[in-house]
């Protein structure tokens, strides 16, 4: 592999305590850059930079391991590895932070190992804005920059958030963040003047009601799957990110059939995510899986021209 190919990302490593219709887990691994790098890593080799304590297990280095995650930018630090704890309503529409203990991330620095900086395709998982700057500074030339955020660092961390934004190329955002950020209630209206700020692509992610993808040549629009059951969405946006950014990164083509593409493998790759608990539907999927659900989104949304 040349040093340009694969996908950058830097992200929260974390242990999730998750309370969804009356089953608690505790500790479970989750994090934005693990749900991001464990989607990506289906499409295409994926190098992780992030902080874990001297609390995290071997399983799951293992884990990222045979994923074929590269972990040389995984620093372990004296210290607890970050935590967050979170509840969601008996919908799991919406969902409620009960606790953002982010530990050896307090005094993270991000050091890309030097054959990393060629990399092309970079995602800045959501963490601390000042974090993402760091990373993006150490990248040579990068064709794609990406970044995710949620309202944590929008209410904490604004100035430094959009210094972030003026230099990436797409945001990945959920409905109410994009309003937030925006102050703006109306997505469309949202999205726009979230491209003022710096991206030139801008994609809100609806939950169970997909994805929309604002662009200057308009909106596209991906729908989540109708599943029957939904376990627990924790990581969905992280794993739609991973999916979409994996797909891009693969076929080095950022052409407007490809990204359209690259929504709907962001969909599949979600729709997986929300079938069990932390990353366990995604441990190990089959090709065959995939590319069942891609085509399932291609049947679901395919309609033919009118004629009246
Ligand atoms: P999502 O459901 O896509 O918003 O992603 C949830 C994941 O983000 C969980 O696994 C958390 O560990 C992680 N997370 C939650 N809050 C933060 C934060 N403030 N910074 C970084 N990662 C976070």
């Amino acid at each position: 592999m040349d040093n340009t190919q694969g996908l950058v990302v830097v992200g929260s490593v974390a242990f999730d305590t998750i309370e969804a219709r009356g089953v608690r887990k505790e500790m479970v691994l989750g994090g934005s850059g693990s749900f991001f790098c464990t989607a990506a890593s289906y499409f295409t080799p994926v190098k992780l930079v992030a902080v874990v304590g001297d609390d995290f297990p071997k399983v799951h280095l293992d884990f990222f391991a045979s994923r074929g995650i590269s972990t040389e930018g995984l620093i372990r630090a004296p210290g607890k590895t970050f935590h967050w704890s979170g509840r969601y309503a008996d919908d799991l529409a919406s969902r409620q932070s009960l606790a953002t203990e982010l530990n050896v991330f307090a005094d993270f620095k991000p050091k890309l190992p030097d054959a990393w900086r060629e990399s092309e395709f970079i995602f800045l998982g959501n963490i601390h804005p000042s974090l993402q700057l760091d990373v993006l500074t150490q990248i040579r030339r990068p064709r794609l920059v990406a970044m995710d955020t949620m309202n944590f660092w929008i209410e904490g961390q604004l100035e430094a958030l959009k210094r972030v934004l003026e230099r990436v190329d797409l945001l990945v955002i959920n409905d109410e963040e994009a309003r937030m950020l925006a102050g703006q209630h109306n997505l469309p209206r949202a999205a726009r003047a979230i491209r003022a700020m710096g991206p030139k692509t801008v994609i809100v992610k609806r939950g169970d009601s997909g994805a929309l993808l604002f662009h200057e040549n308009g909106v596209f629009a991906a729908p989540a799957y109708p599943l029957e059951e939904v376990v627990d969405p924790t990581g969905a946006g992280d794993t739609f990110a991973g999916g979409f950014m994996g797909y891009l990164a693969r076929v080095r083509d950022l052409g407007p059939q490809a990204v359209r593409r690259a929504m709907f493998y962001g969909s599949v790759m979600a729709s997986f995510c929300v079938e069990a608990f932390s990353l366990d539907r995604m441990r190990e999927l089959s090709t065959g899986e995939i590319e069942g659900r891609y085509r399932a989104f291609r049947d679901l949304t395919h309609f033919e021209d009118v004629r009246l």
